[in-house]
């Protein structure tokens, strides 16, 4: 028995989910412990092009259970479009190979009306929220005013609970923010619309998994963001609102005595960053337009244009170390062919002092990036399957940021389709 999280080092989108759909296979169980449908993992795979949201990523693997865990939000309404989206295209989705933990929180329609409300309220100091109501569902989750996917089993409990939260939301939707308030009748007939097709998913997660540990099944804990979007340890404010650090998987997943044998950490060959904060190394212009295209960097949820520079050196050590990654998988290497020189960003200059450590976004604001840069390849090396396949600079480029960030690499990913990687 082996518990392995997969997870992202950098700001996110780094290709967690296409490394998940890779290594899945070796698991039995794959879990989503944090977030909700904010974020999108892309897979290419025999099956076509998907952006999974909220599904775990093991969907796609014959034999693996996928869970979604007690620390994820859920859009009931979200959800049952995405299975319908996935059965559409041929994949199985049975409550054998899905399980949603009771204990998993729903997000409702006036979540999402509140994230739209707050952000306007905000005008240009906006966090750039996804909408999705992700940060109003953690912090009501906190004042332990939310319901959970469970209590969609108890329809009166569920009828009383809900009215005394709507009772208090409303005040907040209506006083504060000057906008229609929510009906009882309304939000009940939207859970039993979509919580009615959710209900044969439910599951006791906490004993399933218990049971499955004793029974030696290797699980799989997949994050659904980047390092530093962790709410303690990333870019504050400008992160999520839940914990996307391999340390939470456990607790998020539904495990939360057991612990994580192997962490997979996921860095991209290059930097990219969605919505608003502190981006020390950022291109603009055509340069990091070129980059943008190369990389197809716009958002799997939202389409919006991701910012993009060089690979980030300090945020990265930073981000393998938060994570306690075991190992490195760097992906899209084969974006950056075509480069003579590649340029990475070793330290940052704080009031005229170099630092080579990740600080708070206070003094983040201030830093300003040092530069340099290593030779790159003209090859096109995404059909490189073996390490003797890779050109010579590539290979070196490989060993700067190995030695840089202070763990091995493993895996290097040089296209978005399941078989195009090198096992090194
Ligand atoms: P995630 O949220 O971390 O799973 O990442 P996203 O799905 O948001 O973004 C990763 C994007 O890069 C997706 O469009 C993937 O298909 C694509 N991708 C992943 N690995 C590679 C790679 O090695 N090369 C190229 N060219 N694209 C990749």
């Amino acid at each position: 028995m082996s518990n392995c999280a997969v997870v992202g080092i950098n700001w996110g989108d780094e290709g967690k989910g296409r490394m998940v759909d890779l290594i899945a296979k070796d698991y039995d169980i794959v879990i989503r412990y944090q977030g909700g449908n904010n974020a999108g993992h892309t897979i290419v795979n025999e099956y076509g092009k998907f952006a999974l949201h909220l599904i775990p990523s093991g969907i796609f693997s014959e034999g693996v259970v996928n869970v979604l865990g007690n620390g994820v939000v859920i859009d009931l309404e979200d959800l049952c479009r995405e299975i319908d989206n996935l059965r559409a295209h041929g994949i199985r989705i049975t409550p054998e190979n899905l399980k949603i933990s009771e204990r998993a929180t729903i997000v409702f329609p006036f979540h999402r009306a509140l994230d739209g409300l707050e952000e306007a309220r905000l005008k240009d100091q906006k966090y750039g929220s996804t909408l999705r109501g992700i940060a109003p569902v953690y912090s009501d989750k906190y004042q332990k005013k939310t319901v959970m996917l469970g209590e969609l089993l108890y329809p009166e409990h569920l009828k009383a609970h809900l009215a005394s939260i709507l009772e208090w939301k409303n005040l907040i939707i209506h006083n504060v923010y000057g906008a229609e308030p929510y009906k009882l009748e309304d939000m009940l007939a939207w859970c039993e619309e979509f919580g009615g097709k959710l209900r044969p998913f439910l599951c006791d997660v906490p004993k399933y998994l218990y049971e499955a540990e004793r029974a030696g099944k290797n699980i799989m804990f997949e994050a659904q963001l980047g390092a530093l979007r962790d709410i303690d340890f990333g870019i504050f404010p400008y992160t999520s609102s839940s914990s996307s650090i391999a340390g939470y998987a456990c607790v998020g997943a539904g495990m939360p005595g057991s612990h994580v044998d192997r962490t997979v950490g996921i860095v991209k060959a290059y930097s990219t960053c969605v919505g608003e904060g502190p981006f020390t190394a950022e291109w603009f212009g055509e340069e990091a337009e070129n980059l943008r295209e190369k990389g197809g960097e716009y958002g799997a949820s939202t389409g919006r244009p991701r910012r993009v520079g060089p690979i980030d050196l300090v945020a990265t050590r930073y981000g393998v170390q938060m994570q306690g990654a075991t190992e490195v998988a760097l992906t899209k290497l084969d974006v950056l062919s075509d480069y003579d020189e590649i340029e990475v960003c070793t330290a940052y200059t704080l009031n005229c002092k170099k630092i080579d450590t990740f600080p708070t976004t206070a003094l983040l604001n201030e830093c300003k990036p040092v530069l340099e840069t290593v030779k790159g390849w003209h090859t096109d090396i995404s059909k490189c399957r073996k390490k003797k396949d890779l050109p010579k600079e590539a290979l070196d480029y490989i060993k700067y940021l190995e030695n840089a960030c202070e763990c091995k690499i493993k895996y290097v990913s040089v296209g978005p389709e399941r078989e195009a990687y090198v096992k090194l």
